[in-house]
């Protein structure tokens, strides 16, 4: 039994405790309906009393005891009533109405006006019960009405009933109805005084953002009856990997069920109040990809679900819930980019990475249609003759402040932001316009190739992109050459060897870029209908002085004519390395030692001098 007459410090939180979990095969997701819900007993309710009159809460405490109540807040200083209120948030106010200096009434305007008050159910107890005072009582939000002297059965009866609806009420609002977890209200509402405690106590508390890599997929493909299952298994394994037994965490085994919450779709967050030494949160990290990444059966179908993790402590890497919540989300796209299926702690430095890249982001989607974007030339120059056969289009952005952003920074963030798409079709409509009006003022028969990422790739539109940019330029297909990545191709060489034929169909020439870096498959590459490689530069580098990076280079060459291929190198900087190409009979070269990248007029004029030579 507890009781608390003020003034005297706050008890323990009241919020209703969480959903006890179903238990069973952690293994595998079964069908059935959402959470069964077990409501606190109304019994474990904090009750706070507000009379002037100590008597009256003597009596009502007496008659809610007899009924099983056990945890009471009481003050017959109405002046502090709202004080108390605020910091120890009862489950119900029982409130008188005349008292002296602050009345029931102006409590209980204030507590409907404050959002965060305005929730908790005020019963009001009073000798005035004439139907005015009833009426404006209830106009003010009262949530029941009894007269004194109090009917003690009615009193309990009428408690009960209240309490009920306010179980059901918070449960609503602070739980998540699929996995039962406790949701994001209630983690910022639960867990701003769990954080006051650690201040007071100089504790490190760590906030864990976990996010599951590709459910989004998952979902799609499978269904979302299917991807649900999902998520209520990711809840059942998350809490196994926090139970008691955990010798990882250093927290009191009553506050398990409330560090685990689901904050949005396919997020969860665990709070841990009292880490210890950062490598226990490193440890359970590590556990929580283990467990998740076990396989699965849903929908009768095996799944291999992985996740990625942030990591926020506090106070190193914020000093409120918002900070936290944002650093550790932060750090999670950052494990995301490093390959997913890892964890990260958050740092300065992932910090300005991450805002640098948000920025860009945002500057990128206007720089289009500011004209920041251009293309940029490299001469293709073949050996043999030394003749300038083509040229490879690079973007290039220069951003008003920024300056030059390199396309190893960029391209990536348009992969991403989805922007490659749009940048992609403007550089296949500019490269083939430029490249015919070189053709028109007497270049030559030169060959224009663009890049195209994999995101394009994959996308339906492309043949249509390609075909709307050669017929604005009037460029005969066999002028444009496509060069796309080896890994692009063969992240899935299935479905890559329909697209590259319907591409090949149309009269186009086929590259594969940077050659060496990914690992193709001899049969594959066989099978496509491919026409150049391009030697990567990280090769050419060090030839002829590395033997083995020679071999290489030799080796490829060789391949690719066995397979009527011809080769490009990229990168080549010096006459060795040109020399050594020559000699193992490289068809073309790209490279600094003939011309770098260069804008349009230049290249013209650049061309031009190599034909006058
Ligand atoms: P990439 O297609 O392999 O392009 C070759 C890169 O090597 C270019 O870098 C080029 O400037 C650089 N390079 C050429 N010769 C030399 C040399 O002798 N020495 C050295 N050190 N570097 C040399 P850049 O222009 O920075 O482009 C980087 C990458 O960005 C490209 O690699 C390509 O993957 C991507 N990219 C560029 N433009 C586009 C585009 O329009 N669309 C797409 N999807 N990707 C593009
Ligand atoms: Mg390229
Ligand atoms: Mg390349």
């Amino acid at each position: 039994m507890s009781t608390v007459k003020y003034p005297i410090p706050a008890p323990a939180e009241t919020l209703a405790p969480g959903p006890k979990t179903e238990s069973g095969d952690a293994s595998s997701a079964q069908g059935g309906g959402d959470f069964d819900y077990r409501l606190p007993s109304p019994r474990d309710a904090t009750i706070m009393m507000v009379d002037d009159e100590e008597t009256t809460i003597d009596v009502v405490q007496m008659f809610l005891e007899d009924a099983g109540y056990t945890n009471f807040i009481t003050t017959t200083d109405s002046t502090r009533a709202l004080d108390i209120i605020t910091e120890s948030r009862p489950d119900v106010v029982l409130l008188d109405l005349k008292m002296p200096v602050v009345s029931g009434f102006d409590i209980l305007a204030h507590m409907r006006a404050d959002s965060s008050l305005k929730h908790i159910p005020v019963i009001i107890l009073t000798s005035a019960t004439d139907g005015q005072t009833k009426l404006k009582a209830l106009e003010l939000g009262a949530t029941d009405f009894l007269g004194k002297p109090v009917d003690s059965s009615e009193l309990v009866l009428r408690l009960r009933n209240t309490l009920t609806a306010k179980a059901y009420q918070d449960r609503l609002a602070f739980y998540d109805g699929l996995t039962g977890l406790p949701n994001r209200r209630m983690f910022m509402s639960r867990l701003e005084r769990a954080l006051q405690r650690a201040r007071h106590e100089n504790k490190n508390c760590v906030v864990m953002h976990i996010n599951l890599d590709r459910f989004k997929q998952i979902n799609d493909t499978l269904g979302h009856s299917a991807g649900d299952l999902l998520l209520k298994l990711v809840a059942r394994r998350l809490e196994a990997c926090l139970r008691p037994d955990d010798l990882v965490m250093a927290t009191e085994p009553q506050d398990h069920d409330d560090n685990l919450f689901r904050i949005g779709g396919d997020e969860f967050t665990i709070f841990i109040p009292d880490i210890g030494k950062a490598d226990n949160a490193t440890q359970l990290a590590r556990r929580v990809l283990g467990d998740l990444a076990k396989p699965c059966y849903v929908a009768k179908q095996e799944l291999f679900l992985t996740s990625s993790i942030g990591i926020a402590v506090y106070p190193d890497d914020g000093d409120d819930l918002d900070t936290l919540l944002k650093h550790a989300d932060i750090a999670m796209s950052h494990a995301k980019q490093q390959g997913k299926n890892t964890y990260q702690f958050y740092s300065k430095e992932i910090n300005a990475r991450t805002e640098r890249r948000l920025s860009l982001e945002h500057q990128l989607r206007k720089a289009l249609s500011r004209d920041e974007i251009s293309l940029h030339y490299q001469p293709k120059v073949d050996i043999a003759s030394g003749r300038v056969i083509g040229a490879e289009a690079l973007m290039r952005w220069t951003h008003r402040d920024l300056g030059m952003v390199s396309p190893m920074e960029f391209i990536p963030i348009a992969e991403e932001a989805g922007l490659i798409t749009e940048l992609g079709a403007w550089a296949l409509h500019t490269a083939s316009a430029h490249c015919k009006g070189w053709q028109n003022a007497g270049l030559g028969e030169l060959r224009i190739a663009v890049n195209v990422s994999s995101q394009q790739f994959r996308q339906q539109g492309l043949l249509q992109t390609i075909q709307s940019a050669l017929g604005q330029a009037k460029l005969d297909p066999k002028h444009l050459v496509i060069e796309l990545t080896e890994s692009m191709i063969m992240a899935n060489p299935a479905e890559s060897v329909a697209a590259l034929r319907e591409i090949k169909e149309m009269g186009l020439k086929l590259s594969v870029d940077d050659f060496g870096t990914g690992y193709s498959s001899l049969s594959y590459l066989k099978r496509f209908p491919l026409d150049e490689l391009k030697v990567d530069r990280s090769f050419v580098k060090d030839i002829p002085g590395d033997a083995d990076d020679a071999a290489i280079t030799a080796a490829i060459i060789v391949l690719a004519h066995s397979l009527g291929l011809s080769v490009v190198a990229e990168g080549v900087e010096t006459a060795e390395q040109l020399a050594f190409l020559k000699n193992v009979g490289c068809d073309e070269f790209q490279g600094y030692f003939f011309s770098k990248p260069l804008p349009e007029p230049a290249f013209v004029d650049r061309v031009k001098l190599a034909q006058e030579k």
